[in-house]
């Protein structure tokens, strides 16, 4: 069974399609600046190199269109005709309430998807575009949408609520959402797998380090708690959001600068996190250029990263009374052994002790980090959304094709 993996974005999507359930992918790709000029596809096969494609795209459907065409290309594509693809695979980023895990698309689905654009107004408007495109394209092709905030619809009342007059809960659902939910699903399955372990035993804490951050603990298979709230920007520091604050600050602010609410969400989301704090950039490689020729504000930056990290770890260690597991995915987490190095310092309390020879050689690969003494394991797991997409897809649609 083939299994188009779709993952639209404001002028992006990206794509894989893969056969099922071998999880072999024949090809993969990155539209890029949809809408804008200088539209672009980066397309590859598995056994032919990369092409690019440049092209004017106004919209997300001539961008699937265009998507589908290469895939079906004599040349460069990965299968002859269009109706090869069996189901399409998307995510979504905000599924509210409703949504406790993947489901088949259908009209209802779509109406909550658009009715939650207004919890996720950057993302779910284009994860419908594509939602809508294929539906188009692909008429007669049962879609499946994956949710980011579903995995963590299993935290209870108490952590999901703010401590906020109740009546904001039940007139406009202001609560604990969490988000990356598919990344920490799949890397805490990994992870068990790894250490050849049942996860309904295992306390484990997910550390997704990339652009966006969030951590999340994950009791006997669930997530329990998890840092992202009610949108993106709570929790730990990231490449341009502030992550926690005293929502004190963003009043004083801007009352003494007399700055609109869309020029404060402006610098918590883009103008804040490691770019805000050291100035250089929100990307981890920089801030370490920076520091290593003795910026004082990148190690500022890196300090205050780390220190937020560490605070979540044992908040989160104490949440589920232990820890088993500390796993460390995406950009930064699967590449930047200081960072790993610095957070696990100083907690031998939690039973983390890592092995800093084998930790400093792991670059983006799987890979245990702990020493042989340690009680509880740290782990380095790539993160693949994409293959868990693939795997509820083709889970959910196996008995329709
Ligand atoms: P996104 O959230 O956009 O998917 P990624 O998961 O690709 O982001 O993570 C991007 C982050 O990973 C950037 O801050 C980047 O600097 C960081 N990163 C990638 N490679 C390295 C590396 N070798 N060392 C340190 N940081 C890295």
């Amino acid at each position: 069974m083939k299994v188009l993996v779709i993952n639209s974005g404001s002028s992006s999507i990206k794509y894989q399609l893969f056969l099922m359930p071998q999880e072999k992918i024949l090809a993969r790709g990155l539209l890029e600046k949809i809408g804008l000029s200088g539209s672009m596809l980066h397309h590859s096969r598995e056994e032919s190199s990369k092409i690019e494609i440049s092209t004017e795209i106004k919209d997300h459907h001539q961008g699937l269109r265009i998507v589908l065409e290469t895939l079906s290309h004599p040349q460069y594509g990965a299968i002859e005709q269009i109706d090869e693809i069996n189901a399409v695979g998307h995510r979504i980023v905000h599924g509210g309430e409703k949504y406790t895990a993947s489901c088949l698309v259908n009209d209802n689905l779509v109406s909550a998807v658009r009715k939650f654009c207004e919890l996720a107004p950057l993302h779910n408007p284009p994860n419908l575009a594509g939602i809508e495109a294929c539906e188009e394209l692909l008429s007669s092709v049962p879609q499946v949408a994956v949710f980011d905030t579903a995995f963590h619809q299993t935290i209870a009342d108490h952590a999901y609520l703010y401590a906020i007059p109740y009546a904001y809960y039940e007139k406009y659902r202001v609560r604990r959402y969490g988000f990356h939910g598919t990344s920490h699903r799949y890397v805490a399955l990994r992870a068990a797998r790894m250490l050849g372990k049942p996860l309904t035993e295992l306390k484990i804490i997910t550390c997704h380090l990339g652009n966006g951050c969030s951590i999340t603990a994950v009791k006997g298979g669930r997530s329990v708690e998890t840092s992202m709230g009610f949108t993106p920007l709570e929790g730990l520091v990231m490449g341009t959001r502030s992550g926690d604050l005293d929502p004190a600050v963003a009043f004083y602010l801007m009352e003494k600068l007399n700055l609109s609410v869309s020029e404060m969400k402006q610098i918590l989301n883009r103008e804040s996190g490691l770019l805000g704090v050291s100035e250089i950039g929100n990307d981890m490689r920089d801030i370490w250029k920076a520091k290593e020729a003795g910026n004082p504000r990148a190690d500022l930056s890196l300090r205050i990263f780390w220190h937020r990290l560490k605070k979540y770890i044992g908040a989160y260690a104490a949440v589920m009374n232990g820890l088993d597991i500390l796993v460390f995915t995406a950009g930064i987490g699967e590449n930047d052994y200081r960072t790993r190095q610095k957070v696990c310092e100083g907690m031998d309390y939690l039973g983390i002790e890592i092995d800093k020879k084998k930790n400093a050689a792991v670059q983006g690969e799987k890979a245990i980090i702990s020493a042989a003494s340690s009680r509880a394991k740290v782990l380095v797991v790539p993160t693949n959304e994409e293959l868990m997409i693939a795997r509820d897809t083709y889970e959910i649609t196996k008995r329709k094709t």
